[in-house]
């Protein structure tokens, strides 16, 4: 093991409240009017019957909809210590602003207020042993969304559209959010596709169908389904009782069962690599080089000039051509790491003694970078 003055920092999620959490799955959109809530809750229900733990954490800090959804409306978390306790419904453990305040007037939150909330619901929930935490973002691509997505280890984000949105890019930006901070896409989902009448449960397309899966094969984002605008989920949504708990044989109940299905198979693939490409140890040299040990024990020595100029950041390349713009002759050769940090499972943020630290080096792009020969370059 290499000697540092620095403290020795690893690669592993620090954060104790979630670390009984097997996924964590963010739920986004790339604008409102999807639907999203109605369906975090339901997906948790569904994911929940097929025997898994899950939790759901209302992060529409904004308009938090799903104490009323659950019917928790009445419901307030216990808090022990500094730690809340979700409050338990339908077989699943949730969270919400809507459970810590007492009007139903809208809330108004100033941005940093905001964000401490989100900071609290990430490390001071005791969730325990969840297989699943689904993170039900608020919509769009802002400030709380790319905090969420670096702060929790997203194992991955879901992102939900409706036909409509497709045909406008809005949701091809929520899918670009995500893969800019290098959290993987674990799929689409349609929501509001088609009418089933009630009457006679025929399915009636009232707006195109088919965008989110057209969106899926464009992009190469797994398709998880299609959610119709089924008139049972907006009862249910009022009602307080999820459309999965008054039975599975609607058709509204069916797809999000057969959803749930998708999204397991998915979240199993995505975290198997994840964890292989997730580095064990992360360390500066006292010279401020990097050392990465990898899961395989491999050790990897990478030079802070040789990192530097191949920054990966927009200013350093340019994103449409993929062309480096950056000319390393401008960068010193005793170029140091100063320090770094962990972004989520998947990226190192590099700040760099020429104050450079825009550089997110996903642990893929690392492997592929040249290494130092470990024998000399160095002093130990
Ligand atoms: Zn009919
Ligand atoms: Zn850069």
């Amino acid at each position: 093991m290499p000697e540092s003055n620095h403290p020795h920092q690893h690669a592993q999620p620090q954060n104790a409240s979630l670390s009984g959490v097997k996924n964590i799955i963010a739920i986004a959109s790339g604008k409102g009017g999807v639907g999203k809530s109605t369906l975090s809750v339901n997906l948790a229900v569904a994911l929940a019957q097929t025997g898994a733990k899950v939790g759901l954490m209302d992060a529409d800090i904004y308009g938090p909809s799903q104490p009323g959804m659950l019917g928790a409306r009445e419901a307030r978390p216990d808090v022990a210590g500094d730690m809340l306790q979700p409050v338990k419904k339908y077989g699943i453990s949730f969270v919400s602003m809507g459970l810590l305040i007492d009007n139903d007037g809208p809330v108004i939150w100033r941005a940093p207020m905001a964000m401490k909330i989100i900071h609290q619901f990430i490390g001071n929930v005791e969730w325990g042993k969840l297989d699943y935490l689904l993170i039900d973002l608020p919509p769009g691509t802002g400030d709380v969304q790319l905090t969420l997505a670096q702060q929790a280890s997203l194992t991955g984000a879901v992102i939900v559209t409706t036909p409509q949105q497709v045909a406008l890019g809005v949701a091809a930006k929520g899918l670009k959010m995500f893969e800019q901070v290098n959290v993987p896409i674990l799929g689409v989902i349609e929501n509001m596709s088609g009418f089933v009448c009630k009457h006679c449960g025929k399915t009636t397309d009232i707006f195109k169908v088919g965008g989110g899966e057209a969106l899926s094969k464009h992009t190469e984002v797994p398709y998880l389904g299609a959610i119709p605008l089924d008139p049972e989920i907006m009862m249910s949504g009022d009602s307080g009782v999820p459309v999965l708990e008054s039975g599975v044989d609607s058709p509204a109940a069916k797809a999000f069962l057969s959803v749930a299905k998708n999204l397991q198979t998915i979240v199993a693939r995505v975290s198997a690599t994840v964890s292989e490409d997730e580095p064990e140890q992360i360390e500066l040299r006292k010279n401020g080089d990097l050392v990465v040990t990898w899961h395989d024990a491999r050790v990897s020595n990478y030079n802070a000039y040789s990192l530097r100029i191949n920054c990966p950041c927009a200013s350093c390349i340019d994103e449409d051509s993929g062309r480096r713009t950056l000319d390393p002759k401008r960068i010193p050769l005793d170029i140091r790491i100063d320090s770094f940090e962990m972004i989520g499972r998947y990226a190192v943020a590099l700040h760099f003694s020429d104050g450079h630290r825009t550089g997110l080096y996903a642990f893929k792009l690392l492997q592929a970078l040249p290494e130092a020969d470990s024998s000399g370059s160095f002093e130990v």
